[in-house]
């Protein structure tokens, strides 16, 4: 079967955005069987905050 972009709902801002062909390849490729929730922007929002935290900790 055809793999085709997927429109997934951002989980944290609301947004629409699309989890691409290329992307679920690569997630098949790491052994990730779930789909992401954040759009590419809030993830790294996540990440950098992430970090930050880290940082000053
Ligand atoms: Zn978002």
């Amino acid at each position: 079967m055809e793999k085709e972009d997927i429109k997934i709902v951002c989980k944290d801002c609301g947004e629409e955005f699309l989890f691409t062909v290329g992307e679920q390849n690569f997630y098949e490729e790491k052994g990730l069987e779930h789909q992401p929730v954040r759009c590419k922007e809030c993830r790294a929002k996540k990440k950098a905050e992430k970090m930050s935290k880290e940082k000053s900790e």
